[in-house]
């Protein structure tokens, strides 16, 4: 599918933020996601204020990001992201309020034999995660580098941006 790069309503720059058609797995709805690479803001057509997209969103998010949250000219509803790839890294928003947040990033990395038993795969009897997320030696990143904080964890977002 086509994507294009947009100028990003959240903060403003140009041609950073990734714009496609896409369908929503749970739905089956389709729809245009935005996903700003400069920001690390993104949102959907649907997630209109006060639907019940970004009601259902908001009963399983964590408060700073809800706190966090920016209504657009369109009435669209954007959260800064949340990106959990098990086997490579998390990158996540973390701090005390609004005004005061960082990225927080983490790769994954290999779990030994010996610690094998302190990751089991839930539901499954005798079987172990292979990759665990290593936040130990998190960084933190500042609200506004969300790139150097993908990167870090070795998350690809663009080749032209690196
Ligand atoms: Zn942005």
């Amino acid at each position: 599918m086509d994507v294009d790069k947009t100028k990003c309503k959240h903060c403003g720059s140009e041609n950073r933020c990734f714009t496609e058609q896409t369908i929503i797995p749970t739905s089956g709805d389709e729809a245009t996601s935005h996903m700003c690479v400069n920001c690390g803001y993104t949102t959907t057509s649907l997630n209109k204020e006060g639907s019940d997209t970004v009601e259902q969103y908001e009963e399983s998010t964590a408060q700073l990001i809800k706190d966090l949250r920016f209504i657009d000219d369109d009435k669209l509803v954007w959260y800064p992201i949340v990106l959990n790839f098990p086997s490579v890294g998390i990158v996540f928003p973390d701090g005390a309020n609004a005004s005061e947040w960082n990225w927080i990033a983490a790769k994954a990395v290999d779990v030994l034999d010996d610690e094998k038993e302190k990751y089991p795969v839930p539901g499954s009897d005798g079987e172990f995660y292979k990759r665990r997320i290593d936040m130990e030696n998190r960084q933190e990143f500042a609200s506004n580098d969300f790139y150097s904080a993908c990167k870090s964890v070795g998350f690809i977002l663009n080749e032209e941006l690196a």
